[in-house]
Parts: structure tokens; C-alpha cells; sequence
């Protein structure tokens, strides 16, 4: 196990990328006896003329042959400084209120503890997080122990309250998920991080204004200023605190991060309004080095090292952008899918109106949970269930999975989270690129209107140029149709949950109710879809699939969300949701810049039709958002801003 292990760990860092292992027998690189991995080393690296000898020898002395498995308490006996630091690596929270007692009656102060033995384990955290040998669970893991030392000193140090010296941080970071979003759980772990490396964190939390974000960055004396976001209309309100910044006078550095940022837009649309250095920040790994690197020295030469890469993106799109060819939409409208709705006759909801759920079981909500997409929010990248036998990864992935199975056994025993939707499914008629929806059969009066975008990109001959209204049967067709919509949430009690293990300062499991909330709402997106498919709706009653099968969608029918690529445009959800009366219905709010309350929240458009797929709007010109702006009677600066994300021009 310890050869295999060695050779691997040397192997993938010289660009191995694939091997056939036996994942049951693995063992972590870092916790092979030191001994017996010097050994291996020496053979599988051919140090030393003698390693077999060595290793055999070694292997000899090893009573009866097998590793024990039990819990290995040999660390109890190490000084305390050691067994703190060994509890920070291996996130083992059980002896710490005794350890940190030890430590303080040893140093004296509760302020050498912390910036001794605590901040040196955290430091080790740090390293082998850096050097990829820790992952970014364990690092949470290992914050909820320095979270408890911290916990335990507190009355201590306010005793203490000389005024002496404060602890001095590496730098003060604030954060702050932007005004009209309410996503905070890869800001909360950047968080978590960033304060294990010693910097002082001031988290604002959710759907922070401007004002306030600025305010507290000076009123505080912050070093860097970190925004974060998930969904598109937030990279507006980016761009927004950026100019605020150059306007307000701010030299410090600005850091980007959030699902839906990215670096190119951050070099095109957030830089440009700010002087100071603004930095894209991939995820919560790089989130360290980056702010290293701009509270430094070397930092005036970070900062322009990233302006130069920034300036050739630029330039970059700007070119790419003239290239890029585009239809006009009649042109686009004149080659829209044309499905046979004669042939394929559009299946007869055997229900029609609108059906809410309060209180929808847990347990079996979970059945349907899609694990992959939870191993990326804890940044271990794999798919389900293959990321187990990750020689890497596995044994993290399979600890996480196995602690979050836990936890949900939990949210379901005591009831700690409640599962609410709404779904509604009406007659429906295309007109142009618009969906009207109706209360009743005689298609009369609408009752709603979908508006949805067309392809422009240039496509080849035969291709059509996609708008989800294709898949929907027109009205001067005659040809009765319906549509469904939904709104479904897991994210009742989140909240409060993660607050309850902030409390106990539990960041690990904070992060990780935030993370099942998400999962269980996507999966009951996808309990309720199948439910309307084969019941409500009826048109697929026979379909049988596996969960696998689900997950690849291979159903007939789709349910786009908008603020997803075939509808990128987030003010449809104020349609739905005033047609589903989700608030009502389903406790759903839309803030100003439409993210879903609860975060953990999924909504979105039934279409049944067999030729209906998802597909990527792509950029749209002009003309297509004046039109759309019409349909939708908002002004063209109001729609361009909407549509920042998919303009193939250069608005204003
Ligand atoms: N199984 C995944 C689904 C993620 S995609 C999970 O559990 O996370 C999230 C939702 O986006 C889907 O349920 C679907 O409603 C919608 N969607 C996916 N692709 C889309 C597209 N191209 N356009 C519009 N909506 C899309």
C-alpha cells in the first residue's frame, strides 16, 4: 500500500493521468509512517543500492503484518504544541478545549497560544492546502478546530483586556455577496480559507448595498475589498461598486469571484471602471495567493503583472467580437424550428390550473439528489460515484459524502429543513417569439406571456436559429398546446440551520446544510418534473428511468430556468412566480435583481414537446433587444442591462 501510494503521489505530480488502482487499499501519502515511506521512496525512487534491504527489514519488524485500523491515539502523548497542530491538520475537534487549556497554562497568555502553536498548525494547513495535499473540506475542517481553540481563549482574552498588543492579521479582508444576491456558500468557504491563513475576515453576508460594502471598507480600514456573486444581473452591480470605488477615491485592491464571473469579464467590464487592482478570483484555492500576493511586497508588481494579462484579454475579445457573425432577427425568426405539431399532437394535461406542496418529504426528495454537481461545490472535481475510487481524491470525497449523508439524516429526523413548490400547467399558444399563457381552453384573453430570446449566431445551412417559443404549437396554427411552470425550494430553515453551526462554531457543517439545501432543491426540481411528466401532465405515464438515466435527462421534455442559456433574461421568473403566486403558495421571493429566496430555489418552464432540448442562446444583436424590449415594455437601457451578459454590442 505505502509503494503504491508513493508511486502515485510521485507519478501524477510528473503528469501521470491515468492508472487502473485497487481504491480499497490506498494509502494518504502525508500519513504513511515516515519511516516506512523514507523506505519506500528510496525503492520506488532507486535513492539507495540497499532500499530493498531496508524495506524488507523493515517490513520484518512489523508485528503480525496488518496496519491497525483503530483509531490511532499515540498523538495524545506528544507535547501539546504538537498535539494542537495535529488536531488543526486532522480536523479532530475532540480534545481540543483540553489541549488549548494545556497550551494556555504552558504560554501564559491566550494570545501566544493563538499566534503560537495555532497559528504554526494552521500555517501547516495552509502549506499542504497550497501544495495540494490537503483539500478544501479538510481545510473547513480544520478551521471548525481553530474556530473552538479560538472559542475556548475568548474569555481569556477579554479578561485580559490591557489593550496590549493586538493579534496582527495578514491583512483585513471584507467580503460581501452583492446587492440582488443571495448566494454565499463559495464566498462563505474563500471565508473560511482565507482566515486559515491568518487573515482577519469581515463578512457582510448576503445582498450587500454599495453604500454599505464601501462604507465598511473604510470605516474599517480594510486591505482588500472581495465581492461575490451567482448570478448575472450581480455582474452589473459589480461593475456598479467598481466605478463607486474609482468615484469615491479607493487605491485597494478589488477581488471577483462567484459562479457567474468570470476573468474575461472581469478584464472587460469591472477593471476598465476601477484604477486600483482588480483580480479575478477562480476559486476558494486561489483565493490565498491572491491576497498574499496583494497585501505583500511584491504587490505593485502583482497588480501590474495582472493589468498586462488583462489588457491582451481585451484586446483579445474586442477583435474576437468583430469576428463573431451575426443574423438580424427577422433573418434569425425566418429560419426558427418548425416541429410537426400535426403529427406529434400535443398531449392534454390531465391536470390544468395550479398545484402547491408544503412539507414535501424530505426523504424522498433525497432519493433523487445528483452528487456530482456537490463534490465541485466543496472544489473536489469528479464525477459521482466514479470520484471514489479517485486515487486522489477518493478518500476525501468518499469521508464528505459519507458526513453529508449524516447530516441529511439529521435535516430529516429533526425536520430542520422544509421542502415547498408550486407547479401550474395552462393552455398555451406561440405568437412569434413571445408564449402567451391562458386561464382557460378557449385560448382567449392571455393571462401571462413568456418572452423568450432567439439564436442569432450565424448557423449552418439547414440549422434553425432556436427560440424556446419554437417548441410551444402558434396560435394561428389552431393546434392546442399547454405549458407548465414551477417553483420549487429546499431552502426553508437553511438559513437558520447554518446559523445554528456558525454558533457552535461549525463552519464545516454551515457550509455543508447550505450545500445539501441547494442539492435537495435541484433534486426536487427534478422529483416534482418527473411527477408531472408521468402524472400530472401524463404524457410520458410509462416512463421508467434510473436515477442515472435522469440525470442525463434522457426524458421527453425539458425544464429551462431562467438565468440558464436557453433563457438567459432573470426577469421571466417575475412572470412565473406572479402566475404561481409563489409567494403564496411556496413562502418564494424575487429580490430587485430577481435571485430566488430561499437561495436554495429552482424554477422555471415545463415543455413537453419531443423535439423541445436545451440549447445556448449565444449573443443577440440589437435589434432582437429593442424588439424585446417592446414585447416587454422596458426601456432599451433597462432591457441592455438585463441582457448584459449576451449583447453582441457595445450598448449606450
Ligand atoms: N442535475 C443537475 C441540474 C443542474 S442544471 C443538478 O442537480 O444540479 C439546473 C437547472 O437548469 C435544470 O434543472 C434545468 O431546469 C435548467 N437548465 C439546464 N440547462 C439549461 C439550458 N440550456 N437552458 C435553460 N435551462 C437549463
Amino acid at each position: 500500500e505505502a509503494l503504491h501510494s508513493v508511486f502515485l503521489y510521485h507519478a501524477i505530480r510528473a503528469g501521470m493521468t491515468m492508472g487502473i488502482v485497487n481504491a480499497g487499499q490506498l494509502a494518504v501519502y502525508e500519513e504513511i509512517e515516515p519511516g516506512l515511506r523514507e523506505r519506500a521512496e528510496d525503492l520506488v525512487l532507486n535513492r539507495r543500492p540497499d532500499a530493498t534491504e531496508r524495506l524488507l527489514e523493515y517490513a520484518a519488524n512489523l508485528k503480525g503484518g496488518k496496519r491497525e485500523k483503530k483509531e490511532d491515539l499515540a498523538w495524545r502523548g506528544l507535547p501539546v504544541e504538537q498535539r494542537l497542530s495535529h488536531a488543526l491538520v486532522q480536523g479532530i475537534t475532540d480534545h481540543i478545549d483540553e489541549d488549548t487549556a494545556a497550551a494556555l497554562k504552558k504560554l501564559g497568555r491566550p494570545l501566544l497560544v493563538i499566534e503560537g502553536p495555532l497559528m504554526d498548525g494552521m500555517n501547516v494547513v495552509g502549506d499542504l492546502f497550497g501544495a495540494g495535499k490537503m483539500f478544501l473540506p479538510q481545510v473547513v475542517k480544520s478551521a471548525r478546530v481553530m474556530k473552538k481553540a479560538v472559542a475556548y481563549l475568548l474569555p481569556y482574552l477579554e479578561a485580559e483586556k490591557a489593550g496590549a498588543a493586538e493579534s496582527k492579521p495578514a491583512g483585513r479582508i471584507l467580503l460581501a455577496t452583492v446587492k440582488g444576491d443571495v448566494h454565499d456558500i463559495g464566498k462563505n468557504i474563500v471565508g473560511v480559507v482565507l482566515a486559515c491563513n491568518s487573515f482577519e475576515v469581515i463578512d457582510l453576508g448576503v445582498m450587500v448595498p454599495c453604500d454599505k460594502i464601501l462604507d465598511t471598507a473604510r470605516e474599517k480600514k480594510v486591505d482588500i475589498i472581495g465581492l461575490s456573486g451567482l448570478i448575472t444581473p450581480s455582474l452589473e452591480e459589480m461593475a456598479y461598486v467598481a466605478k463607486e470605488m474609482q468615484r469615491q477615491g479607493f487605491t485597494l485592491p478589488l477581488l471577483i469571484g462567484g459562479a457567474t464571473t468570470s476573468k474575461l469579464h472581469t478584464a472587460v467590464k469591472i477593471a476598465p471602471e476601477y484604477q486600483g487592482p482588480v483580480v479575478h478570483v477562480l476559486d476558494a484555492s486561489r483565493g490565498v495567493p491572491v491576497a498574499s500576493q496583494l497585501t505583500g511586497a511584491g504587490r505593485d508588481e502583482f497588480a501590474a503583472k495582472v493589468h498586462a494579462e488583462y489588457a491582451v484579454l481585451r484586446q483579445r475579445h474586442a477583435t474576437q467580437r468583430s469576428e463573431t457573425r451575426q443574423v438580424s432577427i427577422s433573418e434569425a425568426r425566418a429560419r426558427r424550428l418548425r416541429p410537426d405539431f400535426a403529427r406529434h399532437v400535443p398531449p392534454r394535461p390531465a391536470f390544468l390550473g395550479v398545484r402547491a406542496f408544503a412539507n414535501y418529504p424530505i426523504a424522498e426528495i433525497r432519493r433523487r439528489i445528483d452528487w456530482t454537481p456537490f463534490f465541485q461545490t466543496w472544489e473536489l472535481k469528479g464525477k459521482y460515484p466514479e470520484i471514489f475510487s479517485d486515487p486522489v481524491l477518493g478518500t476525501e470525497a468518499r469521508r464528505l459524502y459519507d458526513e453529508a449523508q449524516e447530516l441529511l439524516e439529521q435535516i430529516v429526523r429533526d425536520k430542520k429543513l422544509e421542502a415547498r413548490g408550486v407547479f401550474g400547467l395552462f393552455p398555451a399558444a406561440s405568437v412569434g417569439d413571445d408564449i402567451e399563457v391562458y386561464a382557460g381552453e378557449d385560448r382567449g384573453e392571455a393571462r401571462a406571456v413568456f418572452h423568450t430570446l432567439r439564436q442569432q449566431m450565424e448557423k449552418a445551412e439547414g440549422r434553425p436559429s432556436l427560440a424556446l417559443s419554437d417548441f410551444i404549437a402558434p396560435k394561428e396554427s389552431g393546434v392546442p398546446d399547454w405549458i407548465g411552470a414551477f417553483a420549487v425550494t429546499a431552502g426553508h430553515g437553511a438559513d437558520e440551520l447554518a446559523r445554528a453551526f456558525e454558533a457552535q462554531n461549525d463552519p464545516y457543517r454551515a457550509i455543508m446544510a447550505k450545500a445539501l439545501a441547494d442539492r435537495l432543491a435541484e433534486a426536487f426540481a427534478e422529483l416534482l418534473h418527473e411527477r408531472v411528466r408521468q402524472e400530472f401532465w401524463g404524457y410520458a405515464a410509462a416512463e421508467n428511468l434510473s436515477l442515472e438515466d435522469l440525470i442525463a435527462e434522457r426524458y421527453r421534455g425539458i425544464r429551462p430556468a431562467p438565468g440558464y442559456p436557453a433563457c438567459p433574461e432573470h426577469t421571466e421568473k417575475r412572470a412565473i412566480f406572479a402566475l404561481l403566486q409563489a409567494e403564496a403558495q411556496a413562502g418564494m421571493l424575487l429580490t430587485e435583481s430577481c435571485a430566488m429566496w430561499p437561495a436554495a430555489s429552482v424554477s422555471g418552464f415545463y415543455l413537453s414537446h419531443p423535439e423541445a432540448h436545451y440549447f445556448g442562446l449565444g449573443r443577440i444583436g440589437r435589434d432582437q433587444v429593442e424588439d424585446y424590449a417592446r414585447r416587454k415594455g422596458m426601456s432599451l437601457p433597462a432591457a441592455e442591462r438585463w441582457l448584459a451578459s449576451v449583447l453582441a454590442y457595445e450598448p449606450g
